[in-house]
């Protein structure tokens, strides 16, 4: 796949892919699932790099890199793990959000501590009754005499809302009788006084945490509000077409660390005097994984250059997407089968990507949505 990419990219590409191998490691990010434990030494790792501010363009602190740049990062950062991906992904799509809508002032307030990583931030989109149908938020937010926002509801899979001096852009409904044009985003910092947080048990996503959240009438201050009144659909729209970007190109990356994990062990193992790799039904899978991954990775390369290029490419992005997590998902699951019973181990790490793979096909919108996204584009006029 090299000659894709020019040199520089492959350069950055291999760059991200040894800081994983040697800083970060296998085993560190299998510790991070197997204890349900945010990454923070991670995490602060990587903002030591100077990578949390690679797209927030340089005169705000950032280092101005393009979404081709990002989408590198996060096919590395996927490497060990989806979840470990997540930690980083979810805060640095989020913040582009504050990059593109914020005020000066939201901006001074949380760009630089973000690019440092003292804060992150979160998306919380979803609720009981809003997945797929993410517009149908019911979260109220009202502004009292002084304009303060007062904020009731629930929301439901907010991804590392629990982690320490997250702040979160939450979609809310400022306007009962408009659907898509009645909603708004309010930051709002994770220890607001009356903010109830909890993390789930969730098979998928024990590093990072999803959450539940609960809002009886909290208070956030009026300059919490991220763009204008009613925009929240358009911020919104905006943001899922950067975070498939981003999550298409680290599944990308995580399913070619399975396929490499089995020929590994392919190699090693050895039963009926021959290593399992010289039984042709094996490699097959195997050659099958391979084409797989390759053909998901040019959709996001694709997808990338032409986010990169302000293309118009929602078509492209849901491919990556739903290819990249089908992907994943059926290299996982022929994994487990070539590892045979040492697959069901944590030191395998293969369980621990088939859990992960499983919630790919459904968060930042399920593979049936991403095939609407696409069938729309096909329409005959
Ligand atoms: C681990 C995890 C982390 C998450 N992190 C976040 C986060 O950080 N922030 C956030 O806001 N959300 C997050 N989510 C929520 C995620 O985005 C939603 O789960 C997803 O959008 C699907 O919504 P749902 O679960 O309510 O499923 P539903 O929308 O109820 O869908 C159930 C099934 O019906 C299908 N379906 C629904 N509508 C249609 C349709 N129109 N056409 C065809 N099929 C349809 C779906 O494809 C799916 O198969 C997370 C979820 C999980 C599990």
């Amino acid at each position: 796949m090299a000659n894709f990419l020019d040199e520089t990219q492959s350069m950055w590409l291999e760059t991200v892919n040894r800081f994983m191998d040697k800083e970060i490691t296998v085993e560190y990010v299998r510790k991070c699932d197997m204890n349900r434990e945010y990454p923070y030494e991670a995490y602060e790792k990587i903002a030591n790099q100077g990578w949390l501010g690679l797209l927030i363009p340089e005169e705000e602190g950032g280092s101005g890199g393009d979404i081709f740049d990002y989408s590198l990062m996060a096919e590395g950062l996927g490497k060990f793990g989806f979840d470990f991906a997540c930690s980083v992904l979810v805060p640095t799509f989020t913040a582009m959000n504050i990059t593109k809508y914020g005020t000066p002032e939201q901006k001074k307030k949380y760009v630089k501590p973000f690019i440092e990583g003292k804060i992150r931030f979160s998306v919380s989109i979803s609720e009981p009754d809003a997945g797929s149908d993410a517009a149908n938020t019911k979260t109220r937010a009202r502004q009292d005499a002084n304009g303060d926002w007062i904020v009731s509801g629930q929301k439901l899979w907010c991804s590392g809302a629990a982690a320490k001096n997250t702040v979160i852009a939450m979609l809310v409904r400022t306007d009962a009788d408009n659907k898509h044009g009645g909603l708004s985003v309010l930051l709002i910092p994770n220890d607001t006084p009356g903010l109830v947080i909890n993390k789930l048990p969730t098979l998928s996503r024990h590093a990072t945490g999803t959450t539940e959240i609960f809002l009886d009438e909290v208070r956030v201050p009026r300059d919490a509000l991220l763009g204008e009144v009613g925009q929240g659909w358009k911020i919104i729209t905006e943001h899922l077409e950067l975070e498939r970007c981003a999550v298409a190109h680290a599944y990308t990356g995580n399913a070619q660390e399975a396929v490499s994990a089995a020929v590994r062990y392919a190699h090693q193992r050895v039963q009926f005097k021959q290593p399992i790799w010289d039984f042709q039904v094996i490699r097959h899978m195997l050659a099958d994984c391979q084409t797989q991954v390759d053909a998901a990775r040019l959709l996001c390369y694709r997808s990338a250059k032409m986010a990169a290029a302000h293309e118009p490419c929602s078509r492209e992005v849901s491919m990556a997407k739903l290819y990249g997590s089908e992907t994943l998902k059926s290299c996982a699951l022929t994994g487990m089968q070539v590892l045979g019973g040492y697959a069901n181990l944590p030191e395998a790490d293969m369980e621990r990507y088939l859990r992960e793979s499983i919630q790919c096909t459904i968060g930042g919108g399920t593979s049936q949505i991403q095939k609407t996204i696409i069938s729309k584009s096909m329409r005959l006029s």
